[in-house]
């Protein structure tokens, strides 16, 4: 029977820091309702200071980033665009919204993202049937960041250019640098399961202010600078609201604590899976990387426990506890099945053996012992 007197632990809640009904009210007062506002730019330049890009353009989630990203690297119908396999559907979709192919590249064991050598392969045999792709879309997967030094030399070198999707991964750094800032331009999300939330939202962050000028005239519908309305681009609605760039501003008061708060619940995890065999979490490899654990994930070996991913997230769901399987694969979705992929196994014994476990900031330590109190119970059974 599952236990619904006992509160829903989730795997990411919002959590709200208190800062940011203020600015909200801030926002009532001056009847600043409408998109665009004073809250947007202060945003845009809270988010450019504390990522270090040169530009920020806020919009109405991650996905439409991306797909303005896209639009801005120039993809059109025809186009092959790269694209990591081990992701979200959201970092391929816009992929297509541009009538582009996307061409999706397997994960190194090391940090679950693209394997830039299987990146290198994929691009040599794109270009020896004739395709240049365009553009690469690189996701931080779980806050995790890719092996970018490789990954840049790889698009300077093939003339390709780099969006990165670190929609999970705002605070994460290589080498010392935020990610979302080595591409030309990069993603942040705000969805409501992110490690910082407007409820929902998204933002561009580009090398060339010019970019985000760009992405934010096409995303308030391209309207020309006439006194009518005269349009010489197809343009979309994809502003943020005032509103939720307020809560947004709050948020950001307090990344640094939430960044803090899911590294910690990372490093419990880890000191408790210790004592079981076969079970390892997704770690920075060394000191080049620094995650912001978003999501605490863990893959099993069943060549040394005989308890399964199920087992635990049936297990957990019996107390009312929230856990999921890691991403499916983009090349092992139905919808992407006709897609030029290039793998080597790597995602798909992750997606087998894996395992998101509840990472909230907000994650209580009574919380955290229910759950290893529950992991703890199956493998005593197991
Ligand atoms: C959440 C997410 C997105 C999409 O962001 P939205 O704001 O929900 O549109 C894109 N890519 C990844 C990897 C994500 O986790």
């Amino acid at each position: 029977m599952k236990r619904l007197n006992q509160k829903r632990i989730y795997i990411s809640s919002p959590h709200m820091s208190g800062n940011e009904i203020s600015f909200i009210h801030e926002a009532f007062e001056t009847n600043w309702i409408a998109p665009l506002g004073p809250h947007v730019t202060a945003f845009e330049q809270e988010l450019a200071s504390y990522t270090g890009a040169a530009a920020v353009s806020c919009v109405s989630s991650g996905t439409a980033a991306l797909h303005l990203a896209l639009i801005l690297a120039g993809v059109e119908r025809g186009d092959e665009v790269l694209c990591s396999s081990f992701t979200f559907a959201a970092s391929a979709n816009p992929i297509i919204y541009q009538g582009a192919t996307p061409v999706f590249i397997d994960s190194e064991a090391s940090t679950w993202n693209i394997d830039p050598e299987l990146l290198e392969k994929a691009i040599q045999d794109r270009w020896a049937r004739g395709k240049k792709p365009k553009a690469l879309i690189v996701v931080h997967l779980y806050g995790m960041p890719a092996q970018l030094d490789r990954i840049v030399d790889i698009c300077n070198h093939y003339n390709i250019t780099l969006i990165e999707d670190a929609a999970e991964a705002l605070g994460s750094k290589y080498k010392g640098k935020q990610v979302g800032t080595f591409g030309r331009m990069g993603i942040l999300s705000f969805n409501g399961n992110k490690i910082i939330t407007t409820s929902s939202g998204g933002a561009l962050l580009a090398n060339d202010p010019e970019l985000c000028k760009k992405a934010t005239f096409l995303a308030t519908q391209a309207r020309d600078n006439f006194p009518y309305y005269h349009h010489t681009h197809i343009g979309y609605n994809y502003r943020m609201s005032n509103i939720l760039a307020g809560i947004g501003r709050g948020q950001l008061r307090v990344i640094d604590q939430r960044v803090e708060a899911r590294r910690k619940i990372f490093f419990s995890y880890k000191k408790f899976f210790a004592a079981f065999p076969g079970v390892t979490l997704l770690e920075e490899s060394d000191s080049s990387y620094f995650s912001n654990h978003w999501l605490t994930t863990i893959v099993m070996d069943p060549s040394k426990t005989s308890v399964t991913p199920d087992d635990l997230r049936l297990a957990l769901e019996k107390e009312n506890i929230e856990s999921r399987p890691l991403w499916k694969p983009m090349h092992l979705q139905p919808i992407y099945k006709d897609c030029p992929a290039y793998v080597n196994g790597v995602s798909e014994h992750l997606f087998a053996h894996g395992l998101c476990l509840p990472s909230s900031s907000s994650l209580t330590d009574e919380d955290f012992e229910r759950v290893t109190h529950c992991i703890q119970q199956v493998f005593q059974k197991g």
